[in-house]
């Protein structure tokens, strides 16, 4: 069979669509990681470039995330309509089964390594079940190496994504990884991720740790970065904040090759923290977790989503003190999005303070709900004034510039991301159009 992987596109110059630094699925090559040799295997990622709709596969796979939903629907439907299968995972897929059934063959709900074959062969023989589900979670030593010859040679600025865990063991209201991965978190053999690190050699360039939560078992984290420290990489990964407050931890991972780290910071209001559940986050360790991480040379990029129920129309301007302050490297600056799945849309939900489900606008750049303590026009204005606020020039040169600043490595990918995001801030906001349910 010819399978084509699609990744549908977000809409055309939305907040996510103009920025520069794309990344790749990493279950898409996971999936096509683990196809038989005796298909035929290709892929469009429409943020890259367009889906071609006069080939016909004998299967298309979409992956779905909520905004790109009404997208992926589209592109489904027009394929039925060529008499080509059409199966549809992901999560949204995952939280949203009889949605994505209307518009597919068969839906897998959860993950989809272990029952991957199955579906092909059920596929070719044409009796392919209408929904999918493993029986359990994936044992992590039967995920193979993802296939990435399958990403186009250009455009996407990590490609090299690896995952060592899958899952966290916190429960952020927010938050889909709980719902997907059902709260479980697994970790993967060393040897056999440090097996596709090797296969990396081929493609220079930073590698992104994709775990949702690099470091919830230390010993996994501590044998992962002896084995790292072999090789002269540089990378980046995902990590709460607990990981500033183990010093020797910090230092593995700068020898290692850490240039970066994503933290889920989300908020500088406490109580905030405490109604998202954020246990293991304390505002008043936020300052000496980035200066502990800066210590060692790693830059900080930190996520803060504004419009939880507790912040004001001053949150905005604090922020941007507290990150011109402690000169942080880099931010995700989302609104507050309800994902279908999660806690807190079905708190707001049950609140009656969820204005649309149309999915194409849980971008992460758009209102959706009704905010406690603001109009929705005020938090929407926010959002863009903190975006474009961080990363304005003055903002960038204010903590990148500054002499303890420069000599960090990490300034080796923060610079470029911080400069390019400067002229697509400003463009997406000039191509945002406000929704009528405003
Ligand atoms: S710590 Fe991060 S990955 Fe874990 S549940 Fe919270 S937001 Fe999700």
């Amino acid at each position: 069979m010819h399978i084509l992987f699609v990744v549908p596109g977000w809409p055309p110059e939305s907040f996510w669509d103009v920025l520069f630094f794309k990344f790749p699925p990493l279950s898409a090559a996971t999936l096509a990681g683990l196809t038989p040799s005796e298909h035929t295997i290709s892929y469009a990622d429409e943020s890259i470039e367009p889906v071609d709709f006069s080939i016909k596969p004998d299967l298309v796979a979409i992956t779905i995330m909520t905004p790109l939903a009404p997208r992926g629907y589209e592109i489904a439907d027009r394929f039925r309509k060529m008499g080509v299968t059409v199966v549809i995972g992901g999560i949204h897929a995952s939280n949203m089964p009889d949605e994505a059934a209307c518009h597919a063959d068969a839906v897998v709900i959860g993950e989809a390594d272990e029952i991957w074959g199955n579906i092909l062969k059920d596929a070719k023989s044409g009796q392919l079940k209408p929904v999918y589900r493993q029986r359990s979670y994936t044992e992590m030593d039967k995920i193979l190496p993802a296939n990435r010859t399958i990403y186009p040679k250009k455009g996407y600025f990590f490609e090299n994504m690896i995952q060592t865990t899958r899952g966290c063991p916190y429960r952020c209201e927010f938050c889909t990884v709980t719902s997907f991965f059902g709260g479980t978190y697994r970790l993967r053999p060393v040897d056999l991720v440090m097996k596709e690190v090797e296969s990396l050699k081929k493609t220079p360039g930073y590698i992104f740790f994709a775990d949702d939560n690099l470091i919830a078992k230390p010993d996994h984290a501590v044998s992962l970065m002896e084995k790292l420290k072999n090789y002269r990489l540089r990378w980046v990964c995902q990590a709460p904040i607990t990981i500033a407050k183990d010093e020797a931890m910090l230092q593995q991972f700068a020898e290692a090759g850490c240039h970066g780290i994503f933290i889920g910071f989300e908020s500088l209001n406490p109580d905030n923290l405490s109604l998202m559940g954020k246990v293991q986050n304390k505002v008043e360790f936020y300052e000496e977790c980035i200066r502990r991480i800066h210590d060692k040379g790693i830059g900080v990029y930190g996520s803060f989503v504004f419009g939880y129920d507790h912040d004001t129309e001053s949150v905005f301007d604090e922020f941007l003190e507290f990150a011109n302050r402690n000169a942080l490297d880099g931010a995700f600056l989302p609104v507050l999005t309800p994902f279908p799945g999660t806690k807190v849309h079905k708190r707001l939900k049950a609140e009656n303070r969820i204005l649309t489900e149309n999915w194409k606008y849980y971008d992460m750049a758009t209102v959706v709900y009704q905010p406690a303590k603001m109009k929705v026009e005020v938090l929407q204005e926010g959002f863009w004034k903190v975006n474009k606020g961080f990363y304005s020039l003055s903002s960038t040169v204010r903590r990148l510039f500054r002499l303890s600043s420069l000599k960090r490595r990490s300034n080796i990918i923060f610079m470029p991301m911080n400069f390019g995001h400067v002229p697509a801030i400003r463009k997406a906001r000039r191509s945002f159009k406000t929704p009528n349910y405003f």
